[in-house]
């Protein structure tokens, strides 16, 4: 398992995310709370802006469930929360200081 072939420090960026001295983004893999879904999930993305939903394919999903009871929530690529798709695996940026990683 390899982690996306996309610098996080530029992606951060992008995603509007503040840098801090000594500190740089790095990719990790996302806990269970998220997972990708198959090509052809027939369901569309929940992302609402403005009350219109966004509709794209679901590409991944969240569990938003409570004490034990799952509910999956699914989303587009584009609409995971600064997340990435990246070999099958949900990935999201994880601020670490210098010093932790040569
Ligand atoms: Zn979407």
């Amino acid at each position: 398992m390899s982690a996306p072939p996309i610098d996080p420090d530029e992606h951060a960026r992008a995603d509007g995310r503040a840098t801090h001295d000594g500190y740089h983004y790095e990719w990790h893999e996302e806990p269970a709370h998220w997972r990708s879904t198959p090509y052809g999930d027939p369901r569309q993305c929940r992302w609402t802006e403005n009350r219109i939903r966004c509709g794209s394919a679901v590409r991944a999903e969240l569990n938003r469930g409570r004490a034990g009871k799952d509910r999956w929530w699914g989303y587009c690529a584009a609409h995971l929360f600064g997340r990435l798709l990246h070999d099958g695996k949900v990935w999201s940026l994880r601020l670490v200081a210098d010093e932790e990683t040569p």
